[in-house]
């Protein structure tokens, strides 16, 4: 299988740029996944550039025309891409969508009450995920990812049947590192005393559900706290003894400083967008770990 995979990269060498396919993504961590499946036989474009709230994103113009020139969309599953999804089948009739959250049961993001007040629906801002929505943030769960990048590696061996053994040998691989990697956090949060974190923007619920770890969020129904809620969380974070808020890179970060400063923690960023996912995704086990 080896000497398969080299003799198939030394093809891959002599063959001109030109003949990659290209192929999106929504967001940077897909980018990782399709180029540990097919190197770099694919040009992968990402929707949501770095800093971009992926939920509220809307494709550019540029993007648009990009999209005309490529083969397969991998979608992940954000609701914000069911508006995008029609004008990309506009654009370019052979465009195919893949739906790569395709076999995964959705949990539902947590209902973050902190306050007893109720929310009328005319004050929703946006509408990404409020409580009760599915959990669109399947790319944060090692074990969950082992089913997109088998979606992915599928797709590409049916547009690409020539070098299916290719796929499929990468897919192996990945999917052996990320059992690992599956495990190594595993390790790392059973040895930790901790098993609460608390962050703005709640994107870890498949990660806290998987490791057995309690998400506490911020944000509420997708906005900033009240003052009573923000009241409230300074209390749990308290009570808690949390050393650790932790923000992430495209939310505000105010809320977060607050809570810091009322209890003596620290503000830890940790991105859920990174697009080094493997080492990123051991580095936030260590971060919810070792605070
Ligand atoms: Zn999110």
């Amino acid at each position: 299988m080896r000497k398969l995979i080299i003799f198939m990269m030394a093809v891959l060498a002599a063959v001109p740029a030109f003949a990659q396919m290209k192929v999106f993504v929504t967001i940077a961590p897909q980018k990782y996944f399709v180029e540990q499946i097919a190197g770099d036989k694919v040009q992968v474009g990402v929707m949501v550039p770095p800093g971009s709230n992926q939920h509220s994103y809307e494709p550019r113009p540029r993007q648009m025309a990009d999209l005309a020139q490529s083969s397969i969309y991998f979608a992940v599953g954000d609701p914000a891409e069911k508006a995008w999804l029609s004008k990309l089948a506009s654009v370019n009739k052979n465009l195919r969508i893949i739906q790569t959250d395709r076999g995964i049961k959705k949990l539902e993001m947590e209902e973050h009450h902190h306050g007893h007040e109720e929310h009328g629906h005319d004050d929703h801002d946006h509408d990404d995920h409020d409580h009760g929505m599915p959990d669109p943030h399947i790319w944060l769960d090692p074990v969950l990812v082992i089913s997109q990048a088998k979606v992915i590696a599928d797709a590409l061996a049916q547009a690409d049947p020539m070098n299916k053994n290719f796929y499929a040998a990468n897919l192996n691989g990945f999917t052996n590192r990320l059992k690992a990697i599956d495990k190594d956090i595993a390790r790392i949060t059973q040895a930790s005393k901790n098993k609460k974190f608390m962050v703005f923007h709640p994107s870890w619920g498949y990660f806290a559900a998987r490791y057995k770890i309690q998400q506490i969020a911020v944000e509420v129904e997708g906005k900033s706290p009240k003052p009573a809620e923000l009241a409230r969380l300074i209390d749990t974070a308290k009570k808690q003894k949390l050393k650790v808020i932790f923000a992430q890179p495209q939310f505000s970060k105010k809320e977060v400083e607050t809570i810091a400063k009322e209890t003596g923690a620290r503000v830890v960023f940790i991105d859920p967008l990174a697009e080094n996912w493997e080492t990123n995704i051991i580095n936030v086990a260590k971060a919810i770990a070792l605070q």
